[in-house]
């Protein structure tokens, strides 16, 4: 009996090893006026958020930046939200494993020749969303380059093409940037509590100016996602004293 006791302890270890890696770091939970929510980093760009019994999946994909994730493992998604048409963000191998029967799945009207059932939302829009999602509303935001892009007179992101969003749920409003630069429409947001701000280079902006665009809409919490190698260090440095809250994470 002991051999089968030693046994059991081993494989729970090995089980519980098994899910952290999968989801990359840890959970966070925040209290809402509708119950407590948690978010989940999986990876680069990719995370978890869930409250009321409801799972919301963002951008699950796999990309170059990190070890693949085993998206049959995470929540199955009772929505899904897409930013951007690039392969880290719409991986529909990805996308396809996070869904069920009646999973909505929100993109910018760029990604509809891959997602055909998407509902498509535009930069600016709102949407109030129904049925067991009702206390969940979507905004899409703006999502660009100022000046990065492959070539002179091009950029990496188009303004208009890929959406950021802002999901609020009970009272609690969470901003997920995209792969975005300091856009002025950034910089303006009002009453953000969680904010998930990228930092790549040569796709989005360098620690530093991420650190000003977060200083200027001033979020309660903010993770840096999306950064592959960036120095996080200089991010942190760039938000100390203003009272705004960094939480590092294991995104890689
Ligand atoms: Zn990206």
């Amino acid at each position: 009996m002991p051999y089968m006791r030693t046994t059991r302890l081993v494989f729970c270890l090995v089980t519980f090893a098994a899910t952290t890696a999968i989801f990359g770091a840890q959970a966070d939970e925040f209290k809402t006026s509708a119950g407590i929510l948690k978010i989940t980093p999986i990876q680069h760009g990719s995370l978890t958020i869930e409250a009321g019994g409801q799972v919301i999946e963002v951008d699950p994909a796999v990309s170059g930046f990190a070890k693949a994730p085993d998206f049959s493992a995470v929540p199955k998604a009772d929505l899904a939200l897409i930013t951007d048409i690039h392969e880290d963000h719409l991986d529909t191998a990805s996308l396809a494993k996070v869904r069920k029967p009646g999973t909505m799945v929100i993109i910018p009207g760029a990604a509809a020749t891959q997602v055909p059932d998407g509902v498509v939302m535009k930069n600016g829009e709102t949407k109030k969303l129904t049925g067991k999602l009702a206390p969940f509303t979507i905004e899409a935001i703006p999502m660009y380059n100022l000046i990065r892009g492959p070539s002179p007179g091009q950029l990496f992101h188009d303004k208009g093409r890929g959406n950021g969003y802002i999901v609020t749920y009970g009272g609690l409003r969470i901003y997920l940037a995209g792969d975005t630069e300091g856009i002025p429409e950034m910089r303006s947001l009002k009453n953000i509590d969680v904010a998930f701000v990228p930092m790549i280079l040569p796709y989005t902006m360098p620690p530093e100016e991420a650190a000003e665009a977060v200083k200027a809409f001033h979020p309660k919490v903010v993770y840096p996602y999306h950064y592959g190698e960036s120095d996080l260090k200089v991010f942190e440095k760039g938000l100390a004293g203003t009272g705004i809250e960094v939480r590092i994470r294991n995104w890689y």
